[in-house]
């Protein structure tokens, strides 16, 4: 294999990847289309929130120093507070207000004493007796607690979860600055496959083709099904050529050194420059990454087991750089190794495993058959231990690095 170059460990090989990566342009859109995606610029706050100090309890509004004496002291009632009211009257020493949770606080008031700690004066209906003191602040909701006009409330490449668009919706915010999904034509090619729709004969079923489809649209990308290529450079070629327009193509099947091996032949020919090709990896040595234009190409291998393992540690990440997120390398979880491993030096395996959590600890038993065509151990599997590339053994109950799957249901 003369024309084969060395192979490339899997760190090197993504960082190499991501960086022909960077955010794709802008576009705001509302919140509910920005959920998983990250956010293209820092926000700031557009309101002091609360905007007013507010009642934290149903209860009743004190002037602090009124409850610090000997209890239980004798306060008048004065008005109600409800949320969505306005106080009208400043608290004079002795008195008190009934406030509701998220009602503004009266003038004169420091501090509110939860309904719980006080007894109506059953001989004075204007009166409420308080049973604890109160120091100041307390119960009390500051304004500007949770943002001030102008803070930054969220940094660029922050995921936006549940919780983060509630707090840009808090401040009325509804539409959110985002990089744009990416578009991704996905192209199987092979002689043997037929569409899942065909009578399948003794033919082989193009299951990458569907499966990368998901797995880009679950990364956040726009999938695009560019068919299956026959094992021709010319059909290689042409199917390619139609792949305009795209941020990614993803090819798979066709990059090994096999005889009908003609996705590189083919980039090459469309003047596709290669990054690299070959990875230190099982499974999945075979990838390969160009660039042309503002395109990247990566040629996946075509077992689909290896195809779904190198969209997890190569393509998701480089999904996620051009989606703008700060985090982009695959999540990583320290578990314990149940049974042993051993392999020879030189690839580094992920390994297939399901991780149970049992006293206190993950536990990652391998599944069965580890083939790269194996699809059955890649549905069981949760999550793909990291077996490095130096070693040649992992020992029972080791500590060893797990990724958790993103394609689990
Ligand atoms: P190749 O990389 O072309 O040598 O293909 C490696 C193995 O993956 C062969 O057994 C192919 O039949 C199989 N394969 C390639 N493409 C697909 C696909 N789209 N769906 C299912 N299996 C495939
Ligand atoms: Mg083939």
């Amino acid at each position: 294999m003369s024309d084969a170059p060395a192979l490339l460990p899997v760190e090197e090989a993504r960082a190499r990847l991501l960086g022909l990566c960077a955010p794709l342009p802008t576009e705001w859109v509302p919140g509910d289309d920005a959920l998983g995606r990250a956010l293209a610029e820092d926000v700031h706050a557009r309101r002091t929130l609360p905007p007013w100090d507010n009642s934290a309890m149903d209860g009743y509004a004190v002037r602090s120093q009124d409850v610090a004496g000997p209890l239980p002291v004798r306060l008048t009632v004065g008005e109600t507070v409800f949320a969505g009211g306005h106080p009208t009257r400043e608290l004079t020493p002795g008195t008190c207000a009934r406030i509701m949770t998220g009602a503004p606080l009266p003038p004169g008031a420091d501090a509110v004493v939860m309904r719980e700690r006080t007894r109506s004066a059953p001989d004075a209906p204007d009166a409420v007796d308080i049973l604890e003191a109160a120091g100041p602040g307390s119960f009390v909701r500051p304004r500007g607690e949770d943002a001030k006009e102008g803070d930054v409330l969220l940094r660029r490449g922050t995921p936006l979860g549940i919780p983060e668009l509630a707090l840009l919706w808090a401040q009325g915010q509804g539409a959110v600055p985002v990089p744009r999904r990416p578009r991704v034509a996905v192209l199987s090619t092979g002689d043997e496959l037929c569409r899942v729709d065909e009578p399948p004969g003794d033919g082989i079923v193009d299951v990458n083709a569907p499966a990368l489809a998901l797995a880009v649209r679950r990364a956040g990308g726009v999938p695009t099904l560019l068919g299956i290529a026959r094992d021709t450079r010319e059909a290689v070629q042409e199917a390619l050529s139609r792949a305009e327009g795209f941020d990614v193509v993803l090819t798979s099947a066709g990059v090994s050194v096999g005889d009908h091996d003609f996705v590189k032949d083919a980039l090459e020919a469309l003047g596709v420059k290669r990054h690299f090709w070959r990875v230190a990896i099982k499974p999945g040595k075979p990838l390969v990454v160009g660039q042309r234009g503002g395109a990247l190409f990566v040629g996946l291998p075509g077992n689909p087991t290896s195809s779904l393992v190198t969209f997890e540690l190569f393509v998701r990440p480089a999904l996620r750089r051009l989606l703008g997120h700060a985090d982009v390398e695959p999540p990583r979880v320290t578990g314990r190794l149940e049974g042993s491993l051993s392999k020879a030096p030189g690839l580094a395996h992920f390994v297939r495993v399901t991780a149970t959590w049992r006293a206190g600890e993950l536990w990652a038993k391998p599944l069965g058959t580890q083939t790269s065509g194996a699809l059955r151990s890649a549905a069981a599997a949760t999550h793909l231990l990291h077996f490095p590339r130096e070693l040649s053994s992992v020992t029972d109950g080791s500590h060893v690095e797990l990724v958790p799957l993103s394609w689990v249901a």
